[in-house]
C-alpha cells in the first residue's frame, strides 16, 4: 500500500499502520472496523476563572480507544494545537503500547486545548482542576487513569489527585485513578524519568543487536523535555557522545559531544536550548539530518516527513515521541535499511512503570528506586527481544512485529471476551 506524499497527523498515521497490520494478520473486516474505532469519545468545555479573574473558555478530549485487556491509560497532553483527532490517534497507540509491553491496560489519551507555556503556574494548576472536575466521571482505576504527556508533570498530576480526594471529602483516593504523580502522595520512584531510560535501554539492545559499541556512537536527540532530557542524559551517561540536542527554541550541535549534565543545568535556569554556550546553534531541521549513528525524535509527532526521511543518515532511529515518523517516511526509512525502534516499543517505559505504581497504590508499599530501575530495564529487554527475533522470523521491520504482538494481543481478548453486549 503507497501512500501520496502528504502529512497525514497522528490519527491517520495510526489508522494506516492498523490497516497495514490487519492485512497481514488476515483480520476480518468487522474486527478492523471495530479497532479502527475508539469505545468513547468525550469533548468537554472548561470555563475557568483565572487568578486575575478574567474568565476563559478551554476545550478539552477524552478519549478510550480498547478496554479488552484492562482500563483505558494514557497521558493528558496540554497544547494550543492539540485536536480531537490528535487524542483519538494518540489513544490508539497506547492500546498498542500496553499490549506490547504487557501490562493490563487499554488505550485511552486526554487532550487539553491551551499553551501551558503561557500560563502562571495558579493558572495551569486551575485548569487541572477545572479539566479533572469536568473529567471525574471518565477517570477511575477501573476506568481511565491518566498520566503526565507534553505539557503536563507530575505536579499536575498531584492536583489531579487531590481534586478528586477533595470533591469527595476524603484525605485520599481509594485505588490508583492517577499514575505520574509526586513520590509523597502514592507516586512511585523513577517514573519521572522512566520513559527516557526506557528509550535508552531500547538504544542500547539496538547496538548490540547491530554489532555496534554505544561508546563509539554519535547521537542526536530531538526535544529536550520530560523524555529527550532523561534519555540523553542516559545515553550519556552509557558513554556515548550527543551531538546535537534541541527543543521548540531551536538546537545546539557540537562535534566533541555536549555535556549532557551541563546543558540540564543550563535549561533548568534558562528554560530553553538557545544560547547555550559551549556549541554551535543548529535548527530542529538540521539536527534531524546531520551525519551521526543514532536518531531519538523524542520531541513531537510529525516530525519525520518524506522529505526529511529521505536525508536522514542517522542508521538508528529511536521513537522516544509518540508517532514522530509519517507513513511515508516510514517507507523510505525501510527502503534505506534503517533500523527503527517502533513508538510503541521505545517509549513504553513509562506506562510499565505506571503500571508499577498502580500495584504499589492497591498494595500501600513503596518499591524502591533500585527495584523500579530492575524491573523496567528487564521488561524494555524481554520485550526489545520478543519483538527483535519476532521480525527476524517473519522478515519484518521493528515497527511491523511491534505491531503484530501487540494487535494480535488485543485480538484474542476482545474475542475471549466474547461477542454479547
Ligand atoms: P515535554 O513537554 O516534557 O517536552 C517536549 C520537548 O519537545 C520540549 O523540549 C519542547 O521544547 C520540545 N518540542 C516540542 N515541540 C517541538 C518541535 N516542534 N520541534 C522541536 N522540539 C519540540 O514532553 P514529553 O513528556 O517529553 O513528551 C515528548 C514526546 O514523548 C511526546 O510525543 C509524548 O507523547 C511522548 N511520550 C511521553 C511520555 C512521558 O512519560 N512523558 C511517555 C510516552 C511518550
Amino acid at each position: 500500500m503507497t501512500i501520496k506524499r502528504e502529512m497525514l497527523g497522528i490519527l491517520k498515521t495510526a489508522k494506516l499502520n492498523l490497516e497495514r497490520t490487519a492485512h497481514r494478520l488476515n483480520l476480518e473486516d468487522e474486527m478492523l472496523n471495530r479497532l479502527l474505532e475508539p469505545k468513547e469519545k468525550i469533548e468537554l468545555t472548561l470555563n475557568p476563572t483565572l487568578s486575575s479573574g478574567r474568565h476563559m473558555q478551554v476545550k478539552a478530549f477524552i478519549v478510550r480507544h480498547r478496554d479488552s485487556l484492562g482500563p483505558a491509560k494514557g497521558g493528558i497532553r496540554m497544547s494550543s494545537s492539540v485536536t480531537m483527532d490528535d487524542v483519538q490517534g494518540l489513544a490508539m497507540e497506547m492500546t498498542w503500547k500496553t499490549a506490547l509491553i504487557g501490562v493490563p491496560f487499554g488505550g485511552g489519551k486526554s487532550g487539553i486545548c491551551v499553551d501551558p507555556a503561557g500560563l502562571t503556574a495558579d493558572d495551569k494548576e486551575i485548569i487541572i482542576r477545572s479539566f479533572t472536575r469536568g473529567a471525574m466521571r471518565h477517570i477511575g482505576p477501573e476506568i481511565y487513569i491518566p498520566a503526565p504527556d507534553m505539557g503536563t508533570n507530575e505536579k499536575d498530576m498531584g492536583h489531579i489527585r487531590d481534586c478528586l480526594a477533595y470533591s469527595w471529602g476524603k484525605s485520599i483516593t481509594s485505588g490508583c485513578y492517577v499514575t505520574g504523580k509526586p513520590v509523597i502522595l502514592g507516586g512511585i520512584l523513577g517514573r519521572k524519568g522512566a520513559t527516557g531510560r526506557g528509550v535508552a535501554h531500547t538504544v542500547a539492545a539496538s547496538c548490540e543487536k547491530l554489532g555496534l559499541d554505544i561508546k563509539k556512537t554519535r547521537i542526536t536527540v530531538q526535544g529536550f523535555g520530560n523524555v529527550g532530557s532523561v534519555a540523553a542524559l542516559a545515553l550519556w551517561e552509557f558513554g556515548a557522545k550527543i551531538i546535537a540536542v534541541s527543543d521548540i527554541t531551536g538546537g545546539i550541535m557540537s562535534e566533541q559531544g555536549i555535556d549532557i549534565k551541563n546543558l540540564s543545568s543550563y535549561v533548568g535556569h534558562a528554560k530553553r536550548i538557545k544560547g547555550y554556550p559551549d556549541a554551535q546553534a543548529c535548527t530542529n531541521e538540521d539536527l534531524l539530518t546531520c551525519d551521526c549513528d543514532i536518531l531519538v525524535p523524542a520531541a513531537t509527532q510529525s516530525v519525520i516527513t518524506a522529505q526529511i526521511a529521505d536525508r536522514i543518515k542517522a542508521g538508528i532511529i529511536a521513537e522516544g515521541a509518540n508517532s514522530p515518523t509519517e507513513p511515508q517516511a516510514d517507507e523510505i526509512l525501510e527502503e534505506k535499511e534503517k533500523f527503527v525502534i517502533p513508538d510503541i516499543l521505545c517509549n513504553a517505559g513509562g506506562v510499565f512503570v505506571s503500571y508499577l505504581e498502580y500495584t504499589q497504590e492497591t498494595q500501600r508499599e513503596q518499591m524502591t528506586l533500585e527495584q523500579v530501575n530492575d524491573r523496567l530495564h528487564n521488561q524494555m529487554l524481554e520485550k526489545f527481544d520478543e519483538v527483535y527475533n519476532y521480525s527476524k522470523q517473519r522478515n519484518l521491520t521493528m515497527r511491523q512485529a511491534a505491531m503484530d504482538l501487540a494487535v494480535s494481543r488485543v485480538v484474542e481478548a476482545t474475542n475471549a471476551l466474547g461477542a454479547l453486549p
